[in-house]
Formats: C-alpha cells, sequence, structure tokens
C-alpha cells in the first residue's frame, strides 16, 4: 500500500505542475486584474436612478488561487460609476467561505450567484469594514445564508441607530446586525482583535481608529500578503471622511500612517473603490490631505469664509491626477477639512462626535 501511495503521489507531482503552469502562470502572479475598474468621465441625467437589474456583480480581481474580488459592473451606479457598489472579498476552500462585505442589498442575489460560480462550500464568516450600504446592504441575506457576521461595536451600533434616519425612515433589518463585535483600543494599534485560520490563510481582522467612520475594521490575508484598506483611501473621486458617524480627515491620516507600517513594498492593498494600489501609493494620498487641511486651516485662521475657501480652489494642483474629479467631491472634501481644523474633538469612548457643517 505504501508503496503503491508512492507512486500514485508521484505520478501526481509529475503531472500537477504542466497543469499549474498552464493555468495559472507560475508562483508569483497575483493580483490578477481581470477587469479594471472603469476611469469616465461619467455623466448622469438629472434624476437619474440606478437600474439596479441591469447591474452585474463580476469576479474582477484575483488576489490568490481561493481568494476573489466581487465587484459591481461601471457605468450605471452614480454613486460608483467605476463599479458599483463596494468591493466584497471572498476566501474559499475546504472549510467553508469567509467573506469581506456583502455589497448593496438590491445585488445580494447575484453576488451569491457569482460567488457560487466557483465555491459551492457554506458561508460561514462575513467581516464588514464599515458601515455604508454598498458594503453592508447585503448582510441580512447573507446571514439566512449562514454567515455570521463580524464588525467593530461601533459600526453595529451606527447601524442599529444611525445619524441620518430621520422619522420614518426604513427600519433596521436585525438579521443584519453583526453578531460577534469586538473594539478598537489605541493600546493594541495595528494588532488584529480577531484571527481565522482558514482554507490555508491566515485572515487578520484588524480595528482602526476612527478615520473613514468610527467603526472601521481592515482585514489583512497573511499569506497572500494582501491587505482589505476598505474607504478612507480612494483613487476615484476626492476622499470622504462620514463625518455623522464619527469618521475625520485626521482621523484617515492616522489610518494612512498605520496602513504604512502594517503592509509591506509589494503587499497588495485593496481599496473599496478604484484601483488596487500598494503602499508607495498610499503617500502622495496622504501628503495630498495633510496639504489640503494646512492650506484650509491657514484660511479658516485668516478669517475667510467657507464660500471664499471653496472659491479658492485649493484641490487644482491634484484635479488633473484624480480619476473622478467632480465639484461635488471636491466642494465635499473642502467642506469636510473647513469644518473639522478649527473643532476637532477629542476620542471618547471610542468615538469621535465630529462638528457638523
Ligand atoms: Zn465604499
Amino acid at each position: 500500500m505504501a508503496r503503491y501511495a508512492l507512486l500514485v503521489a508521484g505520478l501526481i507531482a509529475l503531472a500537477v505542475p504542466t497543469v499549474m503552469t498552464g493555468q495559472q502562470g507560475g508562483g508569483g502572479s497575483y493580483p490578477q486584474t481581470l477587469i479594471p475598474p472603469a476611469k469616465g468621465p461619467f455623466t448622469f441625467p438629472a434624476g437619474y436612478q440606478t437600474p439596479w437589474e441591469k447591474v452585474e456583480i463580476l469576479v474582477k480581481e484575483k488576489l490568490s488561487p481561493n481568494l476573489f474580488v466581487l465587484h459591481g459592473s461601471d457605468t450605471l451606479d452614480p454613486a460608483h460609476p467605476d463599479g458599483s457598489g463596494g468591493r466584497a472579498l471572498a476566501l474559499f476552500g475546504p472549510d467553508g467561505v469567509l467573506m469581506v462585505d456583502s455589497q448593496n442589498r438590491q445585488v445580494a442575489e447575484k453576488t451569491l450567484k457569482t460567488l457560487r460560480s466557483f465555491t459551492d462550500g457554506p458561508i460561514r464568516i462575513m467581516v464588514n469594514t464599515h458601515v455604508h450600504s454598498d458594503h453592508t446592504g447585503g448582510n441580512a441575506f447573507f446571514a439566512k445564508q449562514g454567515a455570521l457576521i463580524y464588525s467593530q461595536e461601533n459600526l453595529r451600533n451606527e447601524m442599529v441607530r444611525p445619524p441620518r434616519r430621520g422619522p420614518g425612515g426604513p427600519a433596521v433589518e436585525m438579521a443584519g446586525v453583526p453578531a460577534a463585535t469586538y473594539s478598537y483600543s489605541a493600546a493594541t494599534i495595528g494588532q488584529p482583535a480577531v484571527t481565522f485560520y482558514m482554507n490555508g490563510e491566515i485572515v487578520d481582522f484588524i480595528p482602526m481608529m476612527p478615520s473613514h467612520t468610527a467603526g472601521d475594521t481592515i482585514v489583512r490575508f497573511r499569506n497572500a500578503d494582501v491587505i482589505y484598506i476598505e474607504d478612507f483611501y480612494r483613487n476615484f473621486g476626492y476622499p470622504f471622511a462620514d463625518q455623522a458617524n464619527g469618521g475625520s480627515l485626521q482621523g484617515m491620516l492616522e489610518a494612512s500612517d498605520l496602513i504604512a507600517k502594517l503592509a509591506g513594498p509589494k503587499t497588495t492593498l485593496v481599496p473599496g473603490h478604484g484601483t488596487l494600489i500598494k503602499k508607495d501609493e498610499l503617500l502622495p494620498y496622504r501628503a495630498m490631505v495633510a496639504d489640503i487641511l494646512a492650506k484650509v486651516k491657514t484660511l479658516r485662521e485668516q478669517g475667510k469664509t467657507l464660500k471664499e475657501v471653496l472659491a479658492a480652489n485649493l484641490t487644482a494642483p491634484y484635479d488633473a491626477k484624480t480619476l473622478g474629479d467632480t465639484q461635488q467631491s471636491k466642494d465635499r472634501f473642502i467642506t469636510e477639512a473647513f469644518d473639522e481644523v478649527r473643532d476637532f474633538p477629542p476620542v471618547v469612548d471610542g468615538k469621535r462626535t465630529m462638528p457638523q457643517h
């Protein structure tokens, strides 16, 4: 028996490299971009609504042989014309499926169908990187498929008590609210709150300081050398910090600094939108945010009004290089900077209550 097993193993060893080389091009061939995000420019008529029935969910990137990116088709969704919704990741294999984020609610069935095109494993774990609906909208649907949802405690609170929901707003779908939570602590900055050993991968959920929102998590795949850095970095449109949910541009600078420490030069950084990047592309972004904050601060200290600061066109040096540059995205960025350069409250109980313009 032992000799027979050895012989079979030997035959497989001979056979496998030929097959592997043909399909994957050998080691070091990841990430693979199958469908790059569209670059635009895009225009949508007034009153345009996303035709959700036309949005497809596609495998747009492969980060390792068993870690795929699911992302929506381009040119249809005015919130994200480069690729509808936020990237969702699926790690799959004999131990089942671990997902990062759940895409928009309207496309949940399509997200599952695409997932089922490459794995029939049970969906076991979901982690949410931040509360926005393009990353958590499919939560309840995937919870019903069996996913146990993890997030920061702050994200759970943002979902249960949304700051912007007025009377008569939609009820919270409790099935989609994270069931397992953890918190950010300045004492353990950069350390994973949760680690999963699954499908030959080691996956770390690393809670972030209040940055894009108050409840952000980045997700590291140690063997693939990949970090999903979600939305505090973007290379489509200008930066956005969700101040109503405790986010801030200054928090996003801290988040950039932490990523720069955690990532090696070859680490693939996966933003929620736009293109995949390496660490060297994060640094000019950080410099731009810091530059704009400093310039807005100077103008505000000179007594300039918001209208005057907006008119100063401070983003001009960056416009040519910023894909998805729109007046709305610029004005939002500058307005946020204007609000927080005068009044930047401390973090209390893991949250920062931001000033609102
Ligand atoms: Zn997003």
